[in-house]
C-alpha cells in the first residue's frame, strides 16, 4: 500500500511493544504488576462527573465552537491567572481534544519542512513525532542524570541555528520528573526572545510538585507572552485523561491559525466533556492536594526501594509521578539496552515498566507510581527477586 511519506517519518511508540505484551498476559489472568501507566490511578472527582451528567441532561450535545464555548475559554484564561500567575484574555485561548492536540495544533500552524525545533531529552515521546508529521527536524539536547535532569539555557543556546524555531521544555517533566528552577526558566525564555523563536512549555504537571517546588508558569512573567505558546491539560490535574480536555495559552494570531485548523479536524473537543472541565477549573479543587500527598508517598516509597538496589541510582524527581532511574550498570550482561531489561521483566516476574530508550535515554527505566503503594511495595519484592536471581545465574 502507498502511504503518505509523512507516515514514515514517524513510528508507533516503541512503548507499545512491551505494553502490549503486558495487556496479553492480563488479559491470561496473570497478576500483572503495572509501572506503565502515564496516567492517574485515581476517579474523575463526583462533581466534575456530575456537570457531565447535567450537561447530557440539558441536551448540551451539539457542535460547539471550534475553540470550545466560551465560559471554558474564560474559566481557562481565569484558572491559570489564578493558580499560575498569567494574564490572557479568551481570545488568546484554545480548547483542544487533549494537550497532546494542543501541542498538535500549535505545531502544525508554525513549523513547516526546514525547520528546527529543539527538544530537550529526556523527552515526551510524542514532542518529536508531532514535530515530524509537520515536516520540522527534531534536534535534542541531553540533559544529565547528574543534574536532576534539570534543563538549562546554555545547554540549549549551542544547538540554535537559524532554522530554529522553537523549543519545546516540560516541566515537570514526563519521563524524568524534573522540574526547572525558575531563575532557569527565566533564562530559557530569554534565550528564545533574543534569538526570536518560540518557548513552548508544556505544563501538564503543573500541580504535581514536591519539596521545595512548586507549581510555575513562566507565563507569570508577562514580558513572556509574544514568545510563548503556554499548552495545558486537565487530564493529570484533574484525573481527567478520558475526557480529551486541553488548551493553549497564545498570541491571538497564532491562536486563531490553530483555531482554523482544529475547524477542519476535530471541529471542536467533546461537549459534554466541555461542560466537566469548565466544572472542573471553577469548581473544587480539593481532591488536587489528596492526590499529591498520596503520589508523595508513593514517591518516597519507590525511590527508597529503587536506590536500595546495588548499582541502581535515581535522580530524584520533583514532580509529576514517575521514578526514571539509571539502570545501565545493571543491564543483561553488561550490554544490550534498557528494552532487553524491560523485557525480561515482564517476561520473568511480570513487572511492566517503560524502557528509556523510548524517551531518548537508553540505559533508564521509567516507572510510573500511579498505582498503590501496596503494588509499588510488590513490584520492588519482584524487582528485588529478578537482579538476585540474575546474580545467581551469572
Ligand atoms: N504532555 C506530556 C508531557 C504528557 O506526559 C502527556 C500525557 O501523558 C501529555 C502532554 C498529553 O496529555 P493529554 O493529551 O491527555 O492532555
Amino acid at each position: 500500500m502507498r502511504l503518505a511519506n509523512r507516515v514514515n517519518r514517524i513510528s508507533v511508540s516503541p512503548t507499545m511493544a512491551v505494553l502490549m505484551e503486558a495487556e496479553k498476559l492480563k488479559s491470561r489472568g496473570v497478576d500483572v504488576v503495572d509501572f506503565g501507566p502515564g496516567e492517574p490511578d485515581f476517579a474523575t472527582p463526583e462533581h466534575i462527573k456530575a456537570a457531565a451528567i447535567e450537561a447530557l441532561a440539558q441536551n448540551r450535545t451539539k457542535y460547539t465552537a471550534s475553540a470550545g464555548i466560551m465560559p471554558l475559554r474564560e474559566a481557562v484564561c481565569g484558572w491559570h491567572g489564578e493558580q499560575l500567575g498569567s494574564s490572557y484574555e479568551p481570545a488568546e485561548s484554545i480548547v483542544t481534544v487533549g494537550g497532546k492536540h494542543a501541542i498538535y495544533n500549535a505545531v502544525s500552524a508554525l513549523i513547516e519542512e526546514g525547520d528546527e525545533v529543539i527538544i530537550p531529552a529526556p523527552y515526551w515521546v510524542s514532542f518529536p513525532d508531532i514535530v515530524r508529521l509537520a515536516g520540522g527536524e527534531a534536534v535534542f539536547v541531553p540533559t544529565k542524570a547528574a543534574s536532576g535532569f534539570r534543563l538549562r539555557a546554555e545547554e540549549i543556546e549551542p544547538a540554535i541555528t537559524p532554522q530554529t524555531r522553537m523549543v519545546i521544555v516540560n516541566s515537570p517533566n514526563n519521563p524524568t520528573g524534573a522540574v526547572i528552577p525558575e531563575e532557569e526558566f527565566e533564562r530559557i525564555y530569554e534565550l528564545c526572545r533574543s534569538h526570536g523563536i518560540w518557548l513552548m512549555t508544556d505544563e501538564c504537571y503543573s500541580h504535581f510538585t514536591y519539596g521545595a517546588a512548586r507549581p510555575y508558569s513562566i507565563a507569570s512573567v508577562r514580558e513572556s507572552k509574544p514568545h510563548l505558546i503556554v499548552i495545558g491539560s486537565l487530564s493529570k490535574t484533574f484525573a481527567m485523561t478520558g475526557w480529551r480536555i486541553g488548551y493553549a495559552l497564545a498570541p491571538k494570531p497564532l491562536i486563531d491559525a490553530m483555531i482554523k485548523i482544529q475547524s477542519q479536524s476535530t471541529s471542536n473537543p467533546t461537549s459534554i466533556a466541555q461542560y466537566a472541565g469548565l466544572a472542573a477549573l471553577t469548581g473544587s479543587m480539593d481532591s488536587v492536594p489528596v492526590m499529591l500527598a498520596e503520589y508523595a508517598r508513593r514517591r518516597a516509597r519507590i525511590l527508597a526501594g529503587l536506590s536500595a538496589i546495588r548499582g541502581v541510582s535515581c535522580a530524584e524527581p520533583s514532580g509529576a509521578f514517575y521514578a526514571f532511574p539509571d539502570m545501565s550498570k545493571r543491564l543483561v550482561n553488561g550490554s544490550g539496552d534498557s528494552m532487553i531489561l524491560a523485557r525480561q521483566l515482564l517476561e520473568r516476574e511480570h513487572l511492566v515498566v517503560v524502557p528509556g530508550d523510548a524517551f531518548g535515554a537508553p540505559g533508564f527505566l521509567r516507572f510510573s507510581y500511579a498505582t498503590s503503594i501496596e503494588r509499588i511495595e510488590e513490584g520492588l519484592r519482584r524487582l528485588d527477586h529478578f537482579f538476585a536471581a540474575s546474580a545467581a545465574a551469572t
